[in-house]
């Protein structure tokens, strides 16, 4: 048995928002055509789980919303096309397609089994990348998200036994919806870094932000400025990250890898590289050793450029879990197949970006800094 798993997203069942949709519904083909070219996988260490049960989507979302999703399928269903809206289902992020129930129990079924199998000692470690839908709330769809597997899969821990989890959330956008999930449980802590609310849909997550009621102090809310690269990026995340689990002092690390803070994505304006997702891979591990035996949970989210970023980006969090190293070239054959789908930007030639920095970098470094200082004052760290 291997110490951890993936999860097989492409055999799941398509999570289908629109082939036009930015949030493409083949987005994991070229990362698993990746890894298994690169050899970076075992079939061994590919999970396929079963979906998520009402019974067990309802711990997390109201057993309306679930039964509306359900009925959606059938577009003769005039009243439940009616009341789509009141469930945030019909938009533009998150248009009506057939099937979605299933593809969204699937995903969410992904992070349910890894964190089981983490919390029953069975794994050490899991991805998910189909997983990191950090934005659905219990009663609506939003951003792209329809279930919160994050947040499932922290209350399956739970269930278990974990005592207290730690949710990690490195995505360009604000975790709203494990945040507003656990805002009153003291014991799930939950950190988002994300860009500044003052520019960056879904304008949540201030600094000042701390949770609520018992769970005062267990939401902390880490805004970049526009512009951030990777060194301010990393001494930030480091910062709070260090302190806050020290004290925290987690059973069960889970993180949400979106890959959106990358400088050419279209949907924000950080300017990450993937040296910074590597970091943040590797302080994941670093803690989750520290702290938790080495029980880590770690997903997807965001990212909209499949072959350009999220290929190389996922590999390099799975080889970090998985404790292989990160290999330097990318292979010439899977550079070749993908390059028409890659667009005006062809594919890298190494699973590392160069080095970038914004010519806006030191300015947003140094409000960064005075922001990282307010949230010391703020979360005493
Ligand atoms: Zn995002």
């Amino acid at each position: 048995m291997p110490d951890c798993r993936i999860v097989d997203a492409p055999r799941l069942p398509t999570y289908d928002l629109g082939a036009r949709h930015v949030f493409a519904p083949d987005r994991q083909l070229p990362l698993f055509d990746l890894l298994e070219t690169a050899g970076l996988v075992t079939d061994a260490e590919r999970l396929l789980p079963p979906p998520a049960t009402d019974a067990e989507l309802t711990t997390v979302h109201r057993s309306a919303y679930v039964e509306l999703l359900k009925r959606l399928d059938d577009p003769s269903d005039r009243d439940a096309l009616r009341r789509a809206p009141l469930y945030g289902m019909g938009t533009l992020d998150n248009p009506i397609r057939p099937g979605q129930h299933a593809a969204a129990a699937a995903a969410a079924g992904g992070s349910l089994a890894l964190a089981r199998a983490i919390q029953r000692g069975e794994l050490r470690a899991g991805f998910n990348p189909a997983g990191g839908l950090h934005h659905a709330m219990p009663q609506a769809a939003s951003g792209f998200c329809i279930y919160n597997d994050c947040a499932l899969a922290i209350v399956a821990a739970r269930q278990l036994g974990a005592e207290r989890v730690v949710y990690i959330d490195f995505d360009v956008h604000h975790g709203d919806g494990v945040e507003f999930t656990f805002r009153e449980d003291p014991s799930v802590l939950t950190i988002s870094f994300h860009e500044t609310p003052e520019v960056r849909w879904p304008n949540t997550g201030l600094v000042t932000d701390r949770g609520i009621g018992a769970g005062e102090g267990s939401a902390i809310d880490v805004p970049f400025a526009s512009g951030t690269s990777d060194a301010s990026w990393q001494r930030v995340v480091a910062a709070v990250l260090r302190p806050a689990l020290a004290r925290f002092r987690p059973d069960l690390i889970v993180t949400q890898h979106g890959a959106d803070p990358h400088v050419t994505d279209p949907l924000a304006d950080l300017s990450l590289t993937t040296a910074s997702f590597e970091f943040a891979a590797r302080l994941a591990r670093e803690l989750a050793e520290q702290h938790c035996g080495g029980r880590w949970l770690a997903t997807g989210g965001g990212g909209y450029q499949p072959v350009t970023v999220l290929a190389r980006a996922w590999s390099i969090v799975w080889c970090v879990l998985s404790g292989r190293p990160i290999p330097d070239a990318l292979p010439a054959a899977w550079s070749a197949r993908w390059r028409a789908r890659a667009g005006t930007a062809a594919p890298p030639a190494r699973f590392a970006d160069d080095r970038y920095e914004d010519p806006r970098a030191a300015r947003a470094a140094a409000r960064n800094e005075r922001m990282l200082d307010e949230l010391r004052r703020v979360h005493g760290l």
